[in-house]
Protein backbone atom coordinates (compact mmCIF):
# COMPACT_ATOMS: atom_id res chain seq x y z
CA UNK A 1 0.00 0.00 0.00
CA UNK A 2 1.51 3.41 -1.18
CA UNK A 3 -1.05 6.47 -0.97
CA UNK A 4 -3.67 4.45 1.36
CA UNK A 5 -2.39 4.71 4.46
CA UNK A 6 -1.65 8.61 3.92
CA UNK A 7 -5.42 9.08 2.53
CA UNK A 8 -6.69 7.32 4.65
CA UNK A 9 -4.91 5.41 7.58
CA UNK A 10 -8.59 3.85 9.13
CA UNK A 11 -8.71 2.12 6.28
CA UNK A 12 -5.18 0.70 5.87
CA UNK A 13 -5.15 -0.41 9.18
CA UNK A 14 -8.52 -2.10 8.58
CA UNK A 15 -6.46 -3.59 5.00
CA UNK A 16 -3.63 -4.41 7.48
CA UNK A 17 -5.56 -6.45 9.91
CA UNK A 18 -7.65 -8.39 7.28
CA UNK A 19 -4.52 -9.69 5.63
CA UNK A 20 -3.29 -10.89 9.43
CA UNK A 21 -6.28 -12.64 9.83
CA UNK A 22 -6.50 -14.19 6.63
CA UNK A 23 -2.83 -15.27 7.43
CA UNK A 24 -3.53 -16.14 11.05
CA UNK A 25 -6.60 -17.91 11.05
CA UNK A 26 -7.88 -21.54 8.99
CA UNK A 27 -10.46 -20.75 6.51
CA UNK A 28 -13.11 -23.58 6.16
CA UNK A 29 -15.81 -21.61 4.84
CA UNK A 30 -17.11 -23.42 1.59
CA UNK A 31 -17.83 -20.78 -0.11
CA UNK A 32 -14.57 -19.12 0.24
CA UNK A 33 -10.83 -19.19 -0.72
CA UNK A 34 -8.01 -17.36 -1.18
CA UNK A 35 -7.02 -15.72 -4.93
CA UNK A 36 -3.35 -15.20 -6.08
CA UNK A 37 -2.33 -11.44 -5.98
CA UNK A 38 -2.61 -11.30 -9.66
CA UNK A 39 -6.36 -11.27 -8.95
CA UNK A 40 -6.11 -8.53 -6.40
CA UNK A 41 -3.55 -6.25 -8.46
CA UNK A 42 -6.74 -6.59 -11.59
CA UNK A 43 -9.34 -5.74 -9.37
CA UNK A 44 -7.65 -2.45 -7.83
CA UNK A 45 -6.13 -1.41 -11.91
CA UNK A 46 -6.88 1.85 -13.31
CA UNK A 47 -9.78 -0.42 -15.26
CA UNK A 48 -11.83 0.54 -11.86
CA UNK A 49 -12.93 4.23 -13.52
CA UNK A 50 -13.42 3.37 -16.92
CA UNK A 51 -17.50 3.81 -17.91
CA UNK A 52 -18.35 0.92 -21.05
CA UNK A 53 -22.12 1.25 -21.11
CA UNK A 54 -22.91 -2.04 -23.45
CA UNK A 55 -20.85 -4.82 -25.36
CA UNK A 56 -17.20 -5.07 -26.96
CA UNK A 57 -17.84 -2.83 -30.95
CA UNK A 58 -21.56 -1.24 -29.16
CA UNK A 59 -20.50 0.79 -26.07
CA UNK A 60 -22.36 4.38 -25.27
CA UNK A 61 -19.16 5.61 -24.17
CA UNK A 62 -16.20 6.55 -26.29
CA UNK A 63 -12.68 5.83 -25.50
CA UNK A 64 -13.39 1.86 -24.58
CA UNK A 65 -10.77 0.40 -26.93
CA UNK A 66 -9.08 -1.27 -24.10
CA UNK A 67 -12.18 -1.83 -22.53
CA UNK A 68 -13.23 -3.64 -25.78
CA UNK A 69 -10.41 -5.84 -26.03
CA UNK A 70 -10.02 -6.91 -22.18
CA UNK A 71 -14.02 -7.59 -22.15
CA UNK A 72 -13.27 -10.06 -25.57
CA UNK A 73 -10.76 -11.91 -24.00
CA UNK A 74 -12.26 -12.40 -20.86
CA UNK A 75 -15.03 -13.65 -22.91
CA UNK A 76 -12.80 -15.67 -24.93
CA UNK A 77 -11.50 -17.45 -22.38
CA UNK A 78 -14.72 -18.51 -19.96
CA UNK A 79 -15.98 -20.09 -23.12
CA UNK A 80 -12.95 -21.80 -23.87
CA UNK A 81 -12.75 -22.74 -20.08
CA UNK A 82 -16.60 -23.97 -20.11
CA UNK A 83 -16.99 -25.13 -23.82
CA UNK A 84 -19.46 -22.33 -23.73
CA UNK A 85 -22.23 -20.92 -26.69
CA UNK A 86 -21.99 -17.71 -25.36
CA UNK A 87 -20.78 -16.20 -22.08
CA UNK A 88 -22.19 -12.77 -20.22
CA UNK A 89 -19.16 -11.40 -18.03
CA UNK A 90 -21.00 -8.28 -16.84
CA UNK A 91 -23.40 -9.32 -13.91
CA UNK A 92 -21.54 -8.36 -10.73
CA UNK A 93 -22.60 -10.84 -8.25
CA UNK A 94 -23.78 -14.45 -8.80
CA UNK A 95 -27.72 -13.24 -7.53
CA UNK A 96 -27.29 -10.39 -9.92
CA UNK A 97 -26.63 -13.27 -12.26
CA UNK A 98 -30.07 -15.44 -11.34
CA UNK A 99 -32.13 -12.17 -11.67
CA UNK A 100 -30.79 -11.96 -15.37
CA UNK A 101 -31.53 -15.29 -16.28
CA UNK A 102 -34.77 -14.98 -14.68
CA UNK A 103 -36.22 -11.49 -16.20
CA UNK A 104 -34.58 -13.09 -19.73
CA UNK A 105 -37.13 -15.94 -20.49
CA UNK A 106 -39.93 -15.66 -18.05
CA UNK A 107 -42.86 -13.25 -17.42
CA UNK A 108 -43.45 -12.01 -13.42
CA UNK A 109 -45.84 -14.29 -12.11
CA UNK A 110 -44.16 -17.16 -14.32
CA UNK A 111 -43.51 -20.65 -12.13
CA UNK A 112 -39.93 -21.96 -11.60
CA UNK A 113 -38.89 -24.99 -9.40
CA UNK A 114 -35.86 -25.44 -7.25
CA UNK A 115 -33.90 -26.96 -4.40
CA UNK A 116 -35.13 -25.83 -0.50
CA UNK A 117 -33.06 -23.51 1.15
CA UNK A 118 -33.54 -25.10 4.14
CA UNK A 119 -32.40 -28.53 2.28
CA UNK A 120 -28.79 -26.66 0.25
CA UNK A 121 -30.43 -24.15 -2.53
CA UNK A 122 -29.68 -20.94 -2.00
CA UNK A 123 -31.31 -17.68 -0.88
CA UNK A 124 -31.81 -16.20 -4.96
CA UNK A 125 -33.58 -19.77 -5.67
CA UNK A 126 -36.98 -18.27 -4.53
CA UNK A 127 -36.72 -18.14 -0.90
CA UNK A 128 -39.67 -15.87 0.76
CA UNK A 129 -36.94 -13.32 2.12
CA UNK A 130 -35.47 -12.87 -1.40
CA UNK A 131 -37.00 -10.52 -3.71
CA UNK A 132 -37.15 -13.32 -6.02
CA UNK A 133 -40.03 -14.55 -5.06
CA UNK A 134 -41.77 -11.07 -4.93
CA UNK A 135 -41.12 -12.02 -9.14
CA UNK A 136 -42.01 -15.00 -9.56
CA UNK A 137 -43.98 -18.60 -8.30
CA UNK A 138 -41.48 -20.47 -6.34
CA UNK A 139 -42.08 -24.13 -5.48
CA UNK A 140 -39.32 -25.64 -3.92
CA UNK A 141 -38.07 -29.56 -4.04
CA UNK A 142 -36.22 -31.39 -0.96
CA UNK A 143 -33.85 -34.04 -0.28
CA UNK A 144 -34.81 -37.71 0.06
CA UNK A 145 -35.11 -37.65 3.62
CA UNK A 146 -33.04 -40.81 3.82
CA UNK A 147 -30.61 -40.53 1.71
CA UNK A 148 -30.08 -36.92 1.47
CA UNK A 149 -29.83 -36.96 -2.11
CA UNK A 150 -32.22 -35.50 -4.89
CA UNK A 151 -34.79 -37.84 -5.52
CA UNK A 152 -35.05 -37.05 -9.01
CA UNK A 153 -38.54 -39.27 -9.28
CA UNK A 154 -39.95 -37.05 -6.99
CA UNK A 155 -38.35 -33.54 -8.80
CA UNK A 156 -40.20 -35.13 -11.96
CA UNK A 157 -43.61 -35.83 -10.47
CA UNK A 158 -43.37 -32.27 -9.09
CA UNK A 159 -42.32 -30.62 -12.26
CA UNK A 160 -45.28 -32.80 -14.24
CA UNK A 161 -48.06 -30.98 -11.51
CA UNK A 162 -46.56 -27.52 -10.95
CA UNK A 163 -45.56 -27.08 -14.55
CA UNK A 164 -42.86 -24.84 -14.27
CA UNK A 165 -41.67 -22.93 -16.99
CA UNK A 166 -38.08 -22.91 -15.29
CA UNK A 167 -36.39 -25.30 -12.88
CA UNK A 168 -33.29 -24.86 -11.34
CA UNK A 169 -30.31 -27.27 -10.62
CA UNK A 170 -27.41 -26.20 -8.24
CA UNK A 171 -27.15 -25.63 -4.06
CA UNK A 172 -24.70 -23.94 -1.69
CA UNK A 173 -24.65 -26.45 0.40
CA UNK A 174 -25.09 -29.88 -1.41
CA UNK A 175 -22.37 -32.46 -1.21
CA UNK A 176 -23.05 -34.72 -4.46
CA UNK A 177 -23.11 -34.52 -7.75
CA UNK A 178 -26.08 -33.48 -9.82
CA UNK A 179 -27.17 -35.25 -12.29
CA UNK A 180 -27.69 -33.09 -14.85
CA UNK A 181 -28.60 -35.14 -17.75
CA UNK A 182 -31.67 -36.21 -15.60
CA UNK A 183 -32.70 -32.91 -15.13
CA UNK A 184 -32.36 -31.58 -18.43
CA UNK A 185 -34.79 -34.19 -19.16
CA UNK A 186 -37.35 -33.45 -16.67
CA UNK A 187 -36.94 -29.77 -18.15
CA UNK A 188 -37.35 -31.12 -21.60
CA UNK A 189 -40.81 -32.89 -20.49
CA UNK A 190 -42.50 -30.03 -19.11
CA UNK A 191 -41.10 -27.64 -21.80
CA UNK A 192 -39.19 -25.81 -18.88
CA UNK A 193 -35.92 -23.69 -19.44
CA UNK A 194 -33.11 -25.48 -17.16
CA UNK A 195 -31.30 -22.96 -15.06
CA UNK A 196 -27.93 -24.88 -13.49
CA UNK A 197 -26.35 -22.42 -10.62
CA UNK A 198 -23.03 -23.95 -10.11
CA UNK A 199 -21.52 -21.26 -8.21
CA UNK A 200 -19.89 -23.52 -5.90
CA UNK A 201 -18.67 -26.03 -7.99
CA UNK A 202 -17.09 -24.44 -11.03
CA UNK A 203 -13.75 -24.60 -9.78
CA UNK A 204 -14.16 -28.05 -9.84
CA UNK A 205 -16.29 -28.27 -13.28
CA UNK A 206 -13.41 -25.98 -15.05
CA UNK A 207 -10.66 -28.13 -13.70
CA UNK A 208 -12.48 -31.30 -15.23
CA UNK A 209 -12.60 -32.85 -11.68
CA UNK A 210 -16.13 -33.46 -11.70
CA UNK A 211 -18.70 -33.20 -14.47
CA UNK A 212 -19.94 -29.30 -15.80
CA UNK A 213 -23.80 -28.66 -16.95
CA UNK A 214 -22.84 -26.64 -19.89
CA UNK A 215 -24.00 -29.39 -22.62
CA UNK A 216 -27.34 -30.18 -20.72
CA UNK A 217 -28.69 -26.57 -19.47
CA UNK A 218 -30.43 -23.65 -21.29
CA UNK A 219 -28.39 -21.62 -18.47
CA UNK A 220 -25.32 -21.99 -16.41
CA UNK A 221 -25.02 -19.00 -13.73
CA UNK A 222 -21.53 -18.99 -11.62
CA UNK A 223 -19.59 -16.60 -9.26
CA UNK A 224 -15.83 -16.08 -9.42
CA UNK A 225 -14.90 -15.89 -6.34
CA UNK A 226 -15.69 -19.64 -4.50
CA UNK A 227 -13.98 -22.66 -5.82
CA UNK A 228 -12.61 -20.58 -8.78
CA UNK A 229 -10.48 -18.22 -6.67
CA UNK A 230 -11.08 -15.75 -8.86
CA UNK A 231 -12.45 -12.53 -6.85
CA UNK A 232 -15.65 -10.94 -6.56
CA UNK A 233 -18.39 -11.56 -9.48
CA UNK A 234 -20.81 -13.48 -11.32
CA UNK A 235 -20.87 -14.97 -15.15
CA UNK A 236 -23.70 -16.41 -16.87
CA UNK A 237 -23.17 -18.97 -19.56
CA UNK A 238 -25.59 -19.58 -22.12
CA UNK A 239 -27.03 -21.44 -25.43
CA UNK A 240 -26.61 -19.17 -28.48
CA UNK A 241 -30.47 -18.70 -29.21
CA UNK A 242 -30.97 -16.83 -25.51
CA UNK A 243 -27.77 -15.07 -26.26
CA UNK A 244 -29.15 -11.97 -27.35
CA UNK A 245 -32.14 -11.80 -24.50
CA UNK A 246 -29.09 -12.33 -21.85
CA UNK A 247 -27.27 -9.37 -22.99
CA UNK A 248 -30.27 -7.04 -23.02
CA UNK A 249 -31.31 -8.32 -19.64
CA UNK A 250 -27.93 -7.75 -18.11
CA UNK A 251 -27.59 -3.82 -20.33
CA UNK A 252 -30.16 -1.68 -20.61
CA UNK A 253 -31.95 -3.60 -18.63
CA UNK A 254 -30.76 -4.78 -14.83
CA UNK A 255 -27.05 -3.04 -14.96
CA UNK A 256 -25.64 0.16 -15.94
CA UNK A 257 -21.56 0.05 -16.81
CA UNK A 258 -20.32 -3.19 -16.04
CA UNK A 259 -16.95 -2.77 -13.60
CA UNK A 260 -14.06 -3.43 -15.58
CA UNK A 261 -11.46 -4.19 -12.56
CA UNK A 262 -13.81 -7.51 -12.13
CA UNK A 263 -13.60 -7.95 -15.76
CA UNK A 264 -9.88 -7.86 -15.89
CA UNK A 265 -9.87 -10.31 -12.61
CA UNK A 266 -12.20 -12.59 -14.49
CA UNK A 267 -10.24 -12.93 -17.49
CA UNK A 268 -6.91 -13.45 -15.29
CA UNK A 269 -9.17 -16.48 -13.23
CA UNK A 270 -10.03 -18.13 -16.18
CA UNK A 271 -6.16 -17.70 -17.95
CA UNK A 272 -5.32 -19.38 -14.77
CA UNK A 273 -7.87 -21.84 -14.45
CA UNK A 274 -6.99 -23.27 -18.23
CA UNK A 275 -2.99 -24.43 -16.40
CA UNK A 276 -2.61 -27.76 -15.35
CA UNK A 277 -1.64 -26.40 -11.70
CA UNK A 278 -5.06 -25.63 -11.44
CA UNK A 279 -6.74 -28.85 -12.30
CA UNK A 280 -4.29 -30.38 -9.80
CA UNK A 281 -5.19 -27.68 -7.06
CA UNK A 282 -9.21 -28.38 -8.02
CA UNK A 283 -8.39 -32.29 -7.51
CA UNK A 284 -6.79 -31.93 -4.54
CA UNK A 285 -9.24 -29.83 -2.92
CA UNK A 286 -11.76 -32.62 -3.44
CA UNK A 287 -9.26 -35.36 -1.95
CA UNK A 288 -9.10 -32.53 1.28
CA UNK A 289 -12.82 -32.90 1.31
CA UNK A 290 -12.72 -36.51 1.25
CA UNK A 291 -10.19 -36.62 3.94
CA UNK A 292 -12.35 -33.95 6.21
CA UNK A 293 -15.42 -36.52 5.63
CA UNK A 294 -13.20 -39.46 6.77
CA UNK A 295 -11.77 -37.77 10.06
CA UNK A 296 -14.55 -36.46 11.39
CA UNK A 297 -16.79 -39.68 11.04
CA UNK A 298 -13.77 -41.46 12.92
CA UNK A 299 -14.18 -39.20 15.54
CA UNK A 300 -18.12 -40.20 15.63
CA UNK A 301 -19.33 -37.50 13.74
CA UNK A 302 -22.00 -38.50 11.04
CA UNK A 303 -21.61 -37.07 7.68
CA UNK A 304 -24.75 -35.82 5.71
CA UNK A 305 -25.28 -38.21 2.84
CA UNK A 306 -21.92 -40.35 4.26
CA UNK A 307 -19.46 -38.79 2.45
CA UNK A 308 -18.82 -35.85 -0.72
CA UNK A 309 -18.19 -36.20 -3.99
CA UNK A 310 -17.01 -31.99 -4.18
CA UNK A 311 -15.30 -29.71 -1.97
CA UNK A 312 -17.16 -29.83 0.95
CA UNK A 313 -19.20 -31.46 3.77
CA UNK A 314 -21.88 -31.19 6.56
CA UNK A 315 -21.30 -32.22 9.86
CA UNK A 316 -24.38 -33.33 11.83
CA UNK A 317 -23.39 -32.40 15.27
CA UNK A 318 -26.16 -33.88 17.45
CA UNK A 319 -23.82 -37.32 18.28
CA UNK A 320 -22.10 -34.64 20.24
CA UNK A 321 -24.87 -32.86 21.94
CA UNK A 322 -23.77 -29.52 19.77
CA UNK A 323 -25.66 -27.38 18.03
CA UNK A 324 -23.88 -25.29 15.30
CA UNK A 325 -23.69 -21.91 16.56
CA UNK A 326 -21.83 -22.82 19.56
CA UNK A 327 -20.02 -24.74 17.47
CA UNK A 328 -19.29 -21.97 15.03
CA UNK A 329 -17.82 -19.43 17.71
CA UNK A 330 -16.10 -21.93 19.78
CA UNK A 331 -13.64 -22.78 16.76
CA UNK A 332 -13.56 -18.92 15.65
CA UNK A 333 -11.95 -18.30 19.21
CA UNK A 334 -9.31 -20.80 18.11
CA UNK A 335 -8.91 -19.08 14.59
CA UNK A 336 -10.62 -21.74 12.77
CA UNK A 337 -13.24 -20.45 10.44
CA UNK A 338 -16.72 -22.15 9.54
CA UNK A 339 -20.15 -21.54 9.14
CA UNK A 340 -23.43 -23.33 10.68
CA UNK A 341 -25.83 -24.35 8.64
CA UNK A 342 -28.57 -26.28 8.66
CA UNK A 343 -28.71 -30.33 7.72
CA UNK A 344 -31.59 -31.77 5.89
CA UNK A 345 -34.69 -31.76 8.01
CA UNK A 346 -33.13 -29.99 10.82
CA UNK A 347 -34.97 -29.71 13.72
CA UNK A 348 -32.93 -26.70 15.00
CA UNK A 349 -33.94 -23.02 14.72
CA UNK A 350 -32.15 -21.72 11.23
CA UNK A 351 -30.01 -19.47 13.26
CA UNK A 352 -28.88 -22.41 15.76
CA UNK A 353 -28.72 -25.64 13.31
CA UNK A 354 -27.66 -28.92 14.27
CA UNK A 355 -24.59 -28.99 11.81
CA UNK A 356 -21.63 -26.99 10.37
CA UNK A 357 -20.60 -27.02 6.36
CA UNK A 358 -16.67 -27.46 6.42
CA UNK A 359 -15.21 -26.46 2.69
CA UNK A 360 -11.35 -27.36 1.77
CA UNK A 361 -10.64 -24.31 -0.67
CA UNK A 362 -9.66 -22.18 1.68
CA UNK A 363 -6.70 -25.01 3.34
CA UNK A 364 -5.53 -26.61 -0.01
CA UNK A 365 -4.80 -23.44 -1.62
CA UNK A 366 -2.63 -22.67 1.25
CA UNK A 367 -0.58 -26.09 0.08
CA UNK A 368 -2.19 -28.31 2.64
CA UNK A 369 -2.72 -32.12 2.25
CA UNK A 370 -3.96 -35.02 4.00
CA UNK A 371 -1.51 -34.57 6.95
CA UNK A 372 -2.50 -30.88 7.97
CA UNK A 373 -6.58 -32.09 7.43
CA UNK A 374 -6.01 -34.77 10.19
CA UNK A 375 -4.04 -32.75 12.73
CA UNK A 376 -6.95 -30.17 11.64
CA UNK A 377 -10.21 -32.13 12.28
CA UNK A 378 -8.56 -33.41 15.55
CA UNK A 379 -8.20 -29.25 16.54
CA UNK A 380 -11.66 -29.05 15.80
CA UNK A 381 -12.99 -32.12 17.49
CA UNK A 382 -10.68 -31.09 20.42
CA UNK A 383 -12.06 -27.56 20.67
CA UNK A 384 -15.70 -28.32 19.96
CA UNK A 385 -15.97 -31.03 22.91
CA UNK A 386 -14.27 -28.70 24.95
CA UNK A 387 -16.18 -25.13 24.17
CA UNK A 388 -15.77 -24.55 28.38
CA UNK A 389 -12.24 -25.31 29.14
CA UNK A 390 -10.18 -22.20 28.11
CA UNK A 391 -7.02 -24.29 29.04
CA UNK A 392 -7.62 -26.76 26.39
CA UNK A 393 -9.15 -23.65 23.89
CA UNK A 394 -5.52 -22.29 24.24
CA UNK A 395 -3.60 -25.39 23.31
CA UNK A 396 -5.60 -25.76 20.05
CA UNK A 397 -5.18 -21.55 19.49
CA UNK A 398 -1.59 -22.43 19.41
CA UNK A 399 -2.06 -25.86 17.35
CA UNK A 400 -3.81 -23.77 14.76
CA UNK A 401 -1.56 -20.96 14.66
CA UNK A 402 1.44 -23.42 13.88
CA UNK A 403 0.04 -24.55 11.00
CA UNK A 404 -1.18 -21.41 9.83
CA UNK A 405 2.67 -20.44 9.96
CA UNK A 406 3.73 -23.35 8.20
CA UNK A 407 1.31 -23.20 5.17
CA UNK A 408 0.98 -18.79 4.85
CA UNK A 409 -1.51 -18.13 2.11
CA UNK A 410 0.85 -15.37 0.61
CA UNK A 411 4.40 -16.58 1.61
C1 LIG B 1 -22.83 -17.99 -3.41
C2 LIG B 1 -24.00 -18.35 -4.24
C3 LIG B 1 -24.68 -17.37 -4.97
C4 LIG B 1 -24.49 -15.89 -4.72
O1 LIG B 1 -23.41 -15.28 -5.23
P1 LIG B 1 -23.12 -13.76 -4.82
O2 LIG B 1 -21.98 -13.43 -5.70
O3 LIG B 1 -22.79 -13.76 -3.37
O4 LIG B 1 -24.34 -12.96 -5.14
C5 LIG B 1 -25.69 -17.77 -5.83
N1 LIG B 1 -26.03 -19.07 -5.95
C6 LIG B 1 -25.41 -20.03 -5.23
C7 LIG B 1 -25.85 -21.46 -5.39
C8 LIG B 1 -24.39 -19.70 -4.35
O5 LIG B 1 -23.80 -20.65 -3.62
Amino acid sequence: MQYLPQHDPAVAELVRLEEARIEDTLDLIAAENHAPRSIFEAQGSIFSTKAAEGYPGHRFHAGCRNADALESLANERARQLFGADHANLQPHSGVSANLAVYFSVLNPGDRILSMKLSHGGHLSHGDPSSITSKCFNFQHYGLDPKTERIDYDQVRAQALDYKPQMIIAGASSYPRLIDYEKMEQIASRVSAYLLVDMAHIAGLVAAGVIPGPVAHADFVTFTTYKTLQGGRGGVILCRQEHAKKISRTIFPGAQGTPSLNLLAAKAVCFKLALEPVFKALQTKTRDNACALSAGFEQKGYRIVTGGTDNHLILVDLRSKGLTGDVAEKALESVGIIVNRNVIPGDPARPDVTSGIRVGAPGITSRGMGPDEVSQIVGLMDTAMINTENGDILDQVSRGVADLCRKFPVYP
